[in-house]
Order: C-alpha cells, then structure tokens, then sequence
C-alpha cells in the first residue's frame, strides 16, 4: 500500500516514539517528509530509519516558539512546492502531577503553551499553503486524557482536551477549503513519554498491570497509532473531518467500575 506518493508530510514530535513510527510509515508509503522535534539526537535517529530514497528535511524546532514554526514551515514549502499533510504530534506530560490545589501556574503554561498552542500555531501556518490548493489533511495526537481525566491529571488532561477541541474548530474553519482536521487519542503506548511508567512497572513485578485498564487487556505499540494516523491522513478517510478516534484497545470503552470485570 502506497497512499502518499508525490505528498509532502510534516511531522511535530518526529524523533520518538509515536511521531517517529507515524513518519517511517508515512515515508514507507512514499511521502516526502518534513520531520521537526527539538531533540536533534531524536530526529537524526529518526532519519537513520527512513527507507533510503526518501526526500526529507529534519530540523530541530519548539512547536510553541512562532518564529521557529513559521521557519520551517515557508522551507518546506520552498523546498517542496507544496504541504498535504501536517501531523501535529509533539507534546510533553510533563511527569506527575500533584492535586489541583498544589499546582503551579508556570507547568500549567509549559503544557499548554506545547501541546495545545504548539499545535494551533502548526496549523495557522501550514493551513494557508493547503487553502491555497483546496486540500490537505491534518491530523492531531490528542489523547484518552482529553477525554475523561483523572487525580493528578492536570495540566496535560486540560491541554489535551483543548486539543480535541482545536481539532473541531479547525475543521469547521477549514473544511470549505477541503481540508480535514481529525485528532487521533492514544491509550497507553509506550513511549519516551511513559518510559518512566514502564520502566517502574517492569522493576516491581507489575508489568502486567500496565495493560490492565484495556479490554483488549495489554497497552499499544507506537506502530498501532501510526496506522491509525496515517488512515486518517489518506484519502481512505476522505469524508471523515472533526473526529477524536480513542486508539485504546477500549479503553474509554469501559466506565472501569469495581466489580465490572
Ligand atoms: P515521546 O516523548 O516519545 O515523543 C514526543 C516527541 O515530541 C519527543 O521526541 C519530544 O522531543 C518531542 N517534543 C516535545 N515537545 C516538543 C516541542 N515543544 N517541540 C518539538 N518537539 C517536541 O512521546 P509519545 O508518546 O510518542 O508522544 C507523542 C504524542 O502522543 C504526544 O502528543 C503525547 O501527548 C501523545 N500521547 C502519548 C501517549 C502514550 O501513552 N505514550 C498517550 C496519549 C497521548
Ligand atoms: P519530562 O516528561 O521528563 O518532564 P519533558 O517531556 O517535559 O520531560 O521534556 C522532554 C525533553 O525536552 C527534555 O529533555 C527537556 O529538557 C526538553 N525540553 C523541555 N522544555 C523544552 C523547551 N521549551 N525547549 C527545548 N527543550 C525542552
């Protein structure tokens, strides 16, 4: 299957786990890619797995730094000629995080400024190079914690919820252009995100619990969700727009009540 070729890609959060497998496979379908992380060990990473013809340039980038973003943004179309797809990826947990009473305004302005206006000043500056055409396709890494949160959730529950908004109001914004807008939320996946979870899992025995709020009862592989970004962005999906797709082995399924199961 081939669904990109002749179609530029950016990809956000493009040097580890979810971003990076969402780019090999973009690429392994034919896209060119334009693969921006602010980790450049991550992207080089990244780049030593594409399959060896692909048209890419990395750059090291902060999505929540405007300047930044409107740089790369002109080079790939300079480069390229044109922007079809954006995938709107980066973003930060941040750790735990304490009860509301305890949190610190300037966390709550670190997450939000990546993950949710990271996200927005992507699509204000790419969104105009696909109006131009009349096409294009943009797809967001939100997440199950956008949907329901929990004790300590905040500020990242709070940044992702706004993503899934963000994702409804750009598609209503651009879909007379024919643009899509769709956000994707992953369950638990692992990650350099949730390294810390893993590993804490694996060095006390409770590795088996880590899949345990799942009905398909195990967690998600980066390649699971790169499937399911990468259906999102292809014509496959060509009348889906404004959507929030749980990838969570049926996670938000679940109302996850004792004695349910
Ligand atoms: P990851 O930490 O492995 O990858 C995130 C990448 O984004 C890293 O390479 C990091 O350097 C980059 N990044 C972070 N902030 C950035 C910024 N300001 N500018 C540019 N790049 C930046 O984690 P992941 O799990 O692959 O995360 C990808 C997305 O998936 C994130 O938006 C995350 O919130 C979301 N997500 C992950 C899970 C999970 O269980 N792993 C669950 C739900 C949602
Ligand atoms: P953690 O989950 O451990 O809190 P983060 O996900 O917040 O870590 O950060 C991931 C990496 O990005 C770390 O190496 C951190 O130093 C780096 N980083 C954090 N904020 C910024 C920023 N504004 N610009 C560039 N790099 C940053």
């Amino acid at each position: 299957m081939k669904r990109f070729i002749e179609q530029v890609a950016i990809v956000t959060g493009a040097g580890s786990g979810i971003g990076r497998a969402t780019a090999l496979r973009l690429a392994q379908e034919g896209a060119k890619v334009v693969l921006a992380d602010w980790s450049e060990d991550g992207l080089q990473e990244t780049v030593s797995q594409l399959p060896p013809e692909t048209a890419c340039i990395e750059r090291k980038l902060d999505v929540s730094d405007e300047a930044g973003v409107r740089a790369l943004v002109s080079e790939a179309n300079e480069r390229f000629g044109q922007i079809d797809i954006l995938i709107n990826n980066a973003g930060i947990s941040g750790g735990s995080y304490p009860p509301v009473t305890e949190n610190e305004r300037a966390d709550w302005e670190q997450i939000l400024g990546v993950n949710l206006i990271g996200a927005m000043l992507m699509i204000k500056h790419v969104a105009p190079h696909m109006q131009e055409r009349k096409q294009g396709a943009i797809v967001n890494t939100a997440s199950v914690a956008g949907i329901r949160s929990g004790a300590g959730g905040n500020p990242y529950s709070a940044s992702k919820a706004g993503v899934i908004n963000l994702t409804q109001t750009a598609a209503c914004d651009l879909g007379g252009f024919n643009i899509r807008v769709n956000a994707v939320c992953p369950g638990l996946v692992e990650t350099g995100m949730t390294k810390p979870v893993f590993d804490y899992a694996r060095a006390n025995e409770k590795e088996h619990k880590l899949g345990g709020r799942c009905e398909l009862r195990r967690y998600g592989k980066p390649e699971e969700l790169a499937a399911a970004i990468c259906f999102l962005a292809s014509d496959d999906a060509s009348y889906i727009t404004g959507q929030a797709l749980p990838v969570d082995g049926g996670n938000t399924a679940s109302l996850n009540m004792p004695g349910m199961k």
